[in-house]
């Protein structure tokens, strides 16, 4: 059975996820954390519940999404999956963390490998489905678990809002297009985990998102 953990991190309230199965076999989602503080209380769930992370998984690029990923593969020995549009993202890490204020901040390491629309992920029992999703940003997926009705999906929908397009690599069309056919096409009574804010339904965002006239129009 799937168990998951959250956590709010960085100064851009970050949602990072943990999940895990009944034996200890753990996914990370968009490791946020960016001081010892973040990285203990990541690292102290791990260790009180005895999870063995096998997998760090990226929705996408942001730098608020990946500040952790140095821990991560330090920790754990893990590197990133994730889609190769948003590769330039992890590698100008660095740079925009600079322009943000963020000093100090490590490289990311280099993805393990790269995850497209149809994909699968497994670890331990969990198996989570590859939504390609592009529009906040170039290589923006979300992870589907079709057993537990849940979907993780970083940045392209939130809870009454969507994704924003005005950063570099984002297109409004492309995102009302992806959330369109690749989300509201799901159940609607999957929750859904974003990368920012509290979680809410698929079937609650077809009647609620204010962008969904927008949505339906593209
Ligand atoms: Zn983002």
């Amino acid at each position: 059975m799937l168990q998951q953990k959250s956590f709010t991190f960085n100064p851009f309230a970050e949602n990072t996820y943990i999940l895990y199965d009944g034996q200890g076999q753990a996914a990370i989602i968009d490791p946020g954390c960016c001081n010892r503080q973040e990285e203990a209380k990541l690292h102290d769930f791990i260790t009180e519940k005895n999870l063995k992370p096998v997998r760090l998984l990226l929705t996408h690029g942001h730098l608020d999404h990946i500040l952790g990923n140095d821990f991560v593969f330090r920790k754990y020995g893990l590197a990133p999956y994730m889609n190769s549009g948003d590769l330039h993202l992890l590698h100008s890490l660095v740079a925009t963390c600079e322009i943000y204020g963020l000093h100090g901040v490590a490289p990311s390491p280099e993805p393990a490998g790269w995850l497209n629309e149809g994909d699968t992920v497994t670890f331990g029992e969990i198996k989570l489905e590859v939504i390609f999703a592009p529009g906040h940003s170039p290589g923006s997926l979300c992870f589907y678990s079709a057993e537990d009705k849940k979907l993780w999906c970083g940045d392209v929908l939130f809870n009454q809002s969507i994704g924003r397009t005005d950063l570099p690599g984002g297109d409004s069309g492309t995102l009302f297009r992806s959330i369109r056919s690749g989300l509201f096409t799901l159940p609607d009574d999957v929750t859904v985990y974003s990368g920012h804010g509290m979680p809410t339904t698929i079937g609650f965002e077809k009647e609620n998102n204010p962008f969904v006239g927008a949505l339906a129009g593209n």
